[in-house]
């Protein structure tokens, strides 16, 4: 229980579940300044609001609850709580966060948060461990690069550091976040998309192997795979999972390493996006369709037990019939356990924002994300044997 002489802080996460374990570090870093947590933002000394911009809903989510808190103050006539604004929505800029948002007292940058800050959890069987953060894929659609920037890893001592941590508090399973876990630690090896970019200006994706992406050797096993493997031999450690893995990076090694290490939990997120490889080429996702299907059969063919979920995007800039016909087809092919269907909605300062007008009507977006919802989701496919 909090005296009253000791100062409260209250954070309300919007978003994924990286800006979930960033709010856990961000609870660590109060709880070391001697803040207590409050249980309701009415009644704290400073209230963090942690935000996700990935789509417009989103931010409009986080602007509402602002609004709200400002309303609650003004008309109760108590003292508000400072107000700190963290999280993907602090790539508008701080001037224009200030103009857009008057409430904000603070904005604390997304890479302040740090991987070696210590946290505090509230569940305590399971934990959240940051592994790297930013992206460096750039998909055409996507505010993280921006909002994140490029991506780093975090060392592999840190994280072994905190899984030790963990297990002596008796966590038996871990959930291992990254934008794009599977290329994680290659820019430590110098051999991260970014370092050849700088090295050849003329690269381009189309240069990249298939298959091999981020990886200039593609014999050597990728670090992520050697991170799943030291993980491992912690006995107490029961289940690994991780989020979220790019098709585009998916090394066949680490299909072998997720069929044999029963460790590993047999659900494998594997966003497809768009079943059209047109449409896959205009977002930059770095795969076909085909390269999608190969990695899901060798998965599958590897251990049965395997499943697959999945995030598809409708509506994307000049997604035309036949290509919505071709994810439609795509789905009707696959057994995917879930899949998460978005509707397009550009993001300022994304190159699809920039490049592609947005010309799907919201009525056929939204008839497009009925179709594909019932398809994947409210049917049994589930059930039905897999694929392509
Ligand atoms: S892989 Fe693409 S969608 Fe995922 S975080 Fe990186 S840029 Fe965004």
């Amino acid at each position: 229980m909090a005296d009253d002489s000791q100062k409260s802080y209250f954070i309300h996460t919007f978003g994924c579940q990286s800006n979930k374990s960033d709010s856990e570090r961000i609870s660590g870093d109060y709880a070391a300044r001697g803040y207590v947590e409050a249980d309701d933002w009415r009644t704290c000394d400073e209230l963090v609001v942690n935000t996700c911009a990935i789509r417009q809903r989103a931010e409009d989510k986080a602007r509402g609850f602002l609004y709200n808190v400002g309303v609650f103050f003004n008309e109760s006539g108590k003292q508000r709580p400072k107000i700190i604004l963290t999280g993907c929505m602090t790539h508008h800029g701080q001037e224009k966060l200030y103009k857009m948002i008057p409430i904000i007292d603070e904005i604390l940058p997304i890479n302040e948060v740090g991987f070696n800050q210590s946290t505090v959890r509230k569940d305590l069987k399971h934990a959240w461990i940051p592994i790297s953060t930013g992206c460096n894929s750039f998909c055409t659609y996507c505010i993280v690069p921006y909002s994140r920037g490029r991506e780093q890893s975090r060392s592999l001592e840190s994280i072994m550091t905190e899984v030790q941590d963990l297990v002596n508090k008796g966590f038996e399973e871990v959930t291992l976040l990254g934008m794009n876990v599977n290329s994680w630690g290659l820019e430590k090896l110098g051999i991260g998309f970014r370092k050849l970019m700088m090295e050849n200006k003329n690269y381009t994706r189309e240069d990249l192997p298939d298959n091999q992406s981020q990886y200039l050797k593609p014999t050597e096993t990728p670090p992520f795979v050697k991170l799943l493997r030291a993980i491992s031999e912690f006995d107490q450690i029961k289940k690994i999972r991780f989020m979220t893995s790019n098709p585009w990076d998916f090394h066949d090694e680490l299909i072998d390493e997720i069929a044999t290490n029963k460790k590993i939990d047999r659900y494998v997120h594997l966003p497809i996006q768009s079943g059209s490889n047109a449409v896959l080429y205009r977002m930059n996702r770095g795969y076909t369709t085909e390269r999608y299907s190969e990695v899901c059969r060798k998965l599958l063919e590897k251990d049965p037990e395997i499943v697959i979920g999945t995030d598809i995007i409708v509506g994307f800039p000049g997604e035309t019939e036949a290509e919505f016909e071709e994810t439609v087809e795509l789905a009707k092919r696959m057994k995917w356990k879930v899949a998460f269907v978005a509707i397009y909605s550009p993001r300022p300062g994304t190159a699809s924002w920039r490049i592609y007008p947005d010309d799907i009507p919201h009525a056929e977006k939204k008839r497009r994300w009925e179709i594909l919802d019932e398809i994947c989701n409210k049917s049994t496919m589930g059930e039905r044997p897999i694929i392509v």
